[in-house]
């Protein structure tokens, strides 16, 4: 089994590259920030209990997106594996994900941190809010992703660094060449 998260800031090409990645190791694939656009989108409890806080730039809490990841798990332990996109994304949720990840007799196999700059990762996502509809596309909610994410989500990276699975990947250029690198880097786990 191959069990990998895609780490990185907002706007830094995780959704991008997992579509890619998915499809040649065969993973399942879950984005928590997918899965919680689509509570929203259909209004379910969650959806409605998290929009503010998503709208807002704000992280919900770890309790909801590890008790969706938990069932997906679940769902698909016989497969090839898990590729997570934008979880964990607080240092609680890393070790709640190495709990479960214990019961299920699950492992890790690599963390895959994309690196890009800051000034680039707000082009980017300003250009995708032109598309995205998403309303927290656009500026002063992506300063505040910003800060939620030095504060809450960079800890996760020394989090792992410490057990020595953290691989960082030059995460400018060309979609193709991100997806080599980041392929170089997971044939060798
Ligand atoms: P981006 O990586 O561009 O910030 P995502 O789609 O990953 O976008 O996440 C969008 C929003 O969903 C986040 O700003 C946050 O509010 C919420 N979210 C996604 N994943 C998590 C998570 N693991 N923990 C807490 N909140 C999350």
């Amino acid at each position: 089994m191959l069990n990998i998260i895609l780490f990185g800031p907002p706007g830094a090409g995780k959704g991008t590259q997992s579509q890619y990645l998915k499809d040649k190791y065969h993973l399942a694939y879950f984005s928590t920030g997918d899965i919680l656009r689509e509570e929203m989108a259909a209004k379910t409890e969650i959806g409605l209990k998290v929009k503010a806080l998503i709208d807002a730039g704000n992280l919900v809490s770890d309790d909801i997106v590890v008790e969706m990841i938990r069932q997906r798990v679940k769902e698909n332990i016989k497969g090839n594996g898990f590729l997570f996109d934008g979880f964990p994304r607080t240092v609680r949720q890393a070790e709640m994900l190495d709990e479960m990840f214990a019961g299920f007799s699950l492992k890790i196999n690599g963390v895959l941190s994309l690196e890009v700059p800051q000034d680039m990762l707000i082009e980017r996502m300003l250009e995708r809010g032109k598309t995205s509809g998403r309303a927290d596309d656009n500026i002063d909610t992506i300063r505040h992703r910003f800060e939620e994410y030095d504060a809450k989500t960079k800890p996760v990276m020394n989090y792992y660094e410490t057990f020595g699975n953290l691989h960082k990947i030059n995460g400018v250029g060309k979609i193709e060449e991100v997806f080599d690198r980041l392929c170089a880097e997971i044939d060798k786990m």
